[in-house]
């Protein structure tokens, strides 16, 4: 740490709530996948803020957009509409499919309005009593840090001392389906996954898992609900990551990305089946839906699809995947990802993921321990071939060091 990193590292740990614990480094710029601290030093961007950053920062055509709508117009609520949040509902129902969409702005946001909309569906039109609809989950879930959405976290951190807990959720083992059928009842409202575990270590499901799954659901009239907030918008090498299992779920939870790491916007999308449940005045907030937000959003799909980032990603990711499976290293356990999306394992035993992190971030390379023991990579989506080989090269080295 340079002397300004230092300084600035202080007065966070002083006046700020001790609820982080961050790597030892101070950023002050970022242009494509580089960032640069407050002592000049440059990094590689191997994570975009949990995958929120797929644009790459400040995307010109992104930049543009949030500058000019914010010298027009940032925010109205929702008591009122304004002319850009059309354009951005009709371009995601154009995009994704889905009859209707419910912006809000976090993740965790997108995640109560599905919990809410699932519950209500199943009051209404399974005729559940009210207060009795149970909602299945999956175990090593992360789908956010609401006092509800804690309550069905694995994770005995999330939990521990936050209580009274909500009730009306039951945890399955990721992956496996005869569980599924087993935990739904007549008061099963829905089954909320991830298709990848992202927090929980880029967890992917076994093949044919989520398909089998989505026929369950079907037959039991249970609604299948993505968390695709970090997985989606061509994370994963495709749009959706429930299209590698060739599932349309019923309802889609997006985030992150849609923002175009700018700022946060969420939505929950769903057919008219589901979001009819939403009467006037049932669900909202301040900021879901502002005319800033969507102009970025859409934007930001635009991007998407005229860069063909989705397609990158696919590409890109399968060869820095077999790069790293190739590297011959006693410390790696396993290396697994799909599209952009990669997580190495590490052998604990020998180095905590966190020391790794530590080693890599020195090299110039910014990357996340996750749960002790595994890396995660993922670069934004507009990372070239040769920034990528040259990534692989300073991960091999760096742990050939550790390995010494
Ligand atoms: N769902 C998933 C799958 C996530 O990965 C995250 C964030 N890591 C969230 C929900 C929560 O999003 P936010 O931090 O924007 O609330």
């Amino acid at each position: 740490l340079g002397p300004t990193s230092l300084v600035l590292r202080q007065r966070e740990e002083l006046f700020g709530a001790r609820n982080y614990a961050p790597l030892p480094v101070v950023f002050s710029r970022g242009e494509g996948v580089w960032l640069w601290d407050v002592d000049g030093h440059r990094y590689l961007d191997m994570m975009s803020a949990y995958s929120a950053v797929s644009f790459g920062h400040s995307h010109p055509r992104l930049v543009k957009a949030l500058t000019e709508q914010a010298g027009r117009l940032a925010l109205t609520s929702r008591a009122y509409s304004n002319d850009r949040l059309p354009l951005l509902l009709e371009q995601l129902s154009a995009l994704l499919g889905y009859d209707r969409a419910l912006p809000v702005n976090t993740g965790l946001e997108a995640v109560e309005t599905a919990l809410k909309a699932a519950r209500k569906w199943a009051h209404t039109i399974k005729h559940v009593p009210d207060g009795q609809a149970e909602i299945i989950v999956c175990d090593n879930n992360f789908h956010g840090r609401s006092t509800t959405i804690v309550s069905f976290s694995s994770e005995e951190q999330y939990r521990h001392g936050f209580g009274p807990l909500t009730p009306g959720f039951r945890s399955i083992p990721f992956g496996d389906a005869d569980a599924l059928e087993a935990a739904i009842t007549p008061h099963t409202a829905a089954f909320l996954f991830e298709p990848i575990q992202g927090e929980g270590g880029i967890v992917i499901p076994p093949a044919g898992w989520l398909a089998r799954c989505a026929e369950i659901c079907r037959r039991h009239d249970v609604l299948l609900i993505a968390d695709e907030v970090q997985t989606g918008l061509g994370r994963s090498g495709r749009l959706l990551a429930c299209e590698h299992e060739g599932v349309r779920p019923d309802g889609v939870i997006l985030g992150k990305a849609l923002g175009g790491g700018l700022l946060p916007v969420a939505a929950f999308l769903a057919d008219e089946r589901v979001m009819q449940v939403f009467q006037p005045g049932d669900h909202g907030s301040t900021f879901g839906g502002n005319p800033l937000a969507a102009a970025v959003a859409t934007e930001a799909l635009a991007v998407l699809t005229e860069e063909r980032l989705i397609e990158r990603s696919a590409q890109l990711g399968a060869r820095f995947l077999a790069r790293l499976q190739a590297i011959d290293n006693p410390l790696i356990r396993e290396v697994r990802g799909r599209g952009l999306m990669i997580g190495l394992e590490l052998d604990t035993h020998r180095v905590p993921a966190r020391i790794a992190a530590e080693w890599l971030l020195a090299r110039g390379l910014m990357t996340k321990d996750t749960h002790e023991k595994v890396l995660r990579f993922a670069p934004p989506l507009i990372i070239t071939e040769a920034e990528l080989d040259a990534a692989a090269r300073t991960i091999e080295e760096a742990l050939a060091d550790l390995a010494q």
